[in-house]
């Protein structure tokens, strides 16, 4: 079976190798007199069309390889390659361009202009990305269900109502890199499966999309589960027992 086509950012080079690819990456913090090792010695490729959920308690270093991935901190050592490009040796301009026109992050808390509308808050997006809006905010926010919330500000909606808005704007940028921290966390059922189910969408659309949570009901759901425990990747695999769909899950 051919493999789903790539979404790429303006100007990237055709690349056929896993789009995200971590090697013996760490990440320690000098904290008082004491170093706090967040990240050791982390192997991973994440191939284009995968959701791959990254599993483990709060403090095992979900955000902080999230981070790397989305070249908001740099790696103690180790190396991380995105489309081919090693992070390492891009220019500040380079890594700028890449945060805004290849990663999308969902942040857990939504991370939305209380100033904006969702429509605002979307299409501002679009523009940092480098791109013109030609309708693609307004049909994201329909595409998660909020064609009647366009004109809302943050604070006249629910929980579950802004996270869509930040899944909105992740989808309308189009980036192929989606990077979502513990997205279902603060949401009730039906919502979670709601986002899982964008996510997934997402990910069967070419994208690549990394999903963080300490639940590991929702990875059942995933195509690959990749656990971490103290810093360390301790698993990388189907979920036990298989891939379940989103419709199944309990929580
Ligand atoms: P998770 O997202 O899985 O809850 P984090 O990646 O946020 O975990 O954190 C991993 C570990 O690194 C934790 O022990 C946390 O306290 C520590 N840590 C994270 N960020 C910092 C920081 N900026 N300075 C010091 N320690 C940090
Ligand atoms: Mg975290």
């Amino acid at each position: 079976m051919a493999a789903p086509a790539t979404p790429r950012s303006r100007g990237d080079v055709e690349h056929t190798g896993p789009v995200i690819s971590l090697r013996g990456v760490s990440r320690s913090y000098r904290v008082g007199g004491g170093t706090v090792d967040a990240l050791t010695d982390v192997d991973l490729d994440v191939s284009a069309g995968e959701l791959v959920v990254v599993l483990g308690p709060s403090g095992c270093g979900k955000t902080t390889l999230l981070n790397m991935i989305g070249a908001l901190d740099v790696p103690t050592s180790g190396e991380v390659t995105i489309a081919g490009r090693v992070l390492a040796g891009a220019s500040r301009a380079d890594l700028f361009r890449y945060r805004r026109e290849t990663v999308s992050f969902v942040f857990q808390t939504f991370n939305l202009f209380p100033t904006l509308t969702a429509l605002e808050n979307v299409r501002f997006a679009v523009e940092v990305s480098g791109r013109r809006d030609h309708g693609e905010a307004r049909a994201a926010l329909e595409s998660v269900g909020l064609g009647e919330r366009v004109q809302h500000f943050p604070g006249q909606m629910s929980g579950g109502e802004q996270q869509r808005v930040a899944i909105a704007r992740a989808l309308a940028t189009g980036n192929p890199v989606i990077l979502a921290d513990e997205p279902t966390g603060e949401l009730d059922f039906r919502t979670g499966v709601q986002i899982l189910e964008l996510l997934r969408a997402q990910a069967l659309a070419g994208h690549t999309v990394v999903v963080v949570t300490h639940n590991r009901e929702i990875s059942r759901a995933a195509d690959r589960v990749v656990e971490l425990s103290g810093g360390r990747l301790v698993a990388d695999g189907p979920p036990p027992g298989g891939r379940v769909d989103v419709g199944a899950l309990r929580w």
